[in-house]
């Protein structure tokens, strides 16, 4: 395949400051870097150079995505708002949510270089893309950011699809270990997007993501919640992927597909209990290529969300770029053996409960759309 990467420098400079884990400074504990950093994307990137994939993945310049583009998903107060702090000191974009000075362009170049990504895709100068971009997107929402994510990159980059690209129909499969409430909310009431979130029941946002939030009015159906329990493995995610998401597409019948691509669902990730590795994440992600091969000419778009072992993130980052671009590189991940070795990674019988809710969920929510 033809797989394109989106990379710049600048999205490494974001700087949410200093912290304990994600506790601001100021608390009751030490601060020190802050866990979601630069460390594991500048990683996974170096590990493309070491194992010499860069040179068969074609490169996509990233832009900044226009004030217009943004204020498909957001608020225009909201925009302002990130814009005046950024070029003052920095702020809180919202809930967990701190950035430095500039971090307004790089957020703005994270969200356009989805866009670039898409059109790329669109036009067929690549098969598939990669969008390696910080800060990540989907907690993003309307009025405000969270959860380190400052505006929703792919759900800016799907209005703009369907907006300037005549693309109809759009899904959205979101492995990062939590909840993709900004993308779930961009299309709350939207037949014509479907969000499919996998992610560990009860983690981020506090609340959210659950089995039967399917959306609203047109987009009532349009919406799934996969909500695993902590500790779920590969079994589980291949589980949820075949009795779900792949009927989930087949039914929908996408247009363009993106993947959420957070791999902190990993196995040793500092924030999620989950226990995925390189070779599940590198199944996953040729599952839905294959949906993809099958419904809308391979046109998918895989956009770098959460990841936070700067130690293993690469490692699975890596994978999932192997996958898209259908060659293997020398690099084996030398992880693999004792990650691969945890127990339980087989389905167990209390997380196929939840996939068989959500099976029951699917069948009432597409005979009401
Ligand atoms: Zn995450």
């Amino acid at each position: 395949m033809n797989t394109g990467l989106v990379w710049d420098e600048w999205y490494m400079w974001h700087d949410p400051g200093s912290a304990a884990a994600f506790l601001p400074a100021g608390g009751p504990i030490q601060p020190g870097t802050h866990v979601e950093n630069a460390e594991p994307k500048r990683r996974l990137h170096n590990l493309l150079e070491y194992s010499g994939l860069t040179e068969s993945l074609q490169a996509i310049d990233p832009r900044p995505a226009t004030r217009e583009e943004l204020l498909r998903f957001h608020t225009s107060e909201y925009v302002d708002r990130i814009k005046a702090q950024s070029e003052e000191s920095g702020g809180d974009a919202g809930d967990l949510t701190p950035f430095g000075p500039d971090s307004y362009e790089i957020a703005r170049l994270a969200a356009g270089g989805v866009i670039e990504a898409t059109d790329a895709v669109l036009d067929g100068t690549v098969d598939n893309a990669y969008a390696l971009v910080r800060p990540p997107g989907h907690h993003a929402e309307a009025d405000t950011g969270r959860g380190f994510c400052l505006f929703g990159n792919i759900a800016i980059a799907a209005m703009h699809a369907q907006a300037e690209r005549n693309v109809d129909r759009i899904a959205v499969v979101d492995f990062d270990v939590h909840h993709g409430n900004g993308t779930q909310k961009a299309f709350w009431d939207d037949s014509t997007v479907l969000p499919i979130s996998l992610h560990q029941a009860g983690f981020y946002p506090p609340g959210e993501g659950t089995v039967d939030e399917v959306g609203e009015g047109d987009g009532r159906g349009y919406n799934l919640n996969i909500p695993l329990p902590p500790g779920s493995g590969v079994g589980a995610y291949e589980t949820a992927f075949e009795r779900v998401v792949l009927p989930a597409l087949d039914e929908f019948e996408p247009d363009l597909i993106y993947l959420a691509a957070g791999v902190d669902s990993g196995a040793i990730d500092p924030l999620g209990r989950m226990m995925l590795h390189s070779d599940g994440y590198q199944t996953l992600t040729g599952l839905l290529q294959d949906a993809a091969d099958e419904h809308c000419d391979g046109r998918m778009v895989a956009v770098h969300e959460g990841g936070y072992s700067s130690a293993y993130a690469p490692f699975s980052g890596l994978a999932i770029i192997e996958e898209l671009l259908g060659e293997t590189s020398d690099v084996e991940d030398p992880f693999l053996p004792i990650f691969e070795g945890l127990g339980y990674q087989e389905l167990q019988p209390h997380q196929e409960a939840v996939i068989n809710d959500v099976v029951e969920n699917l069948e009432i929510a597409l005979r009401n759309s």
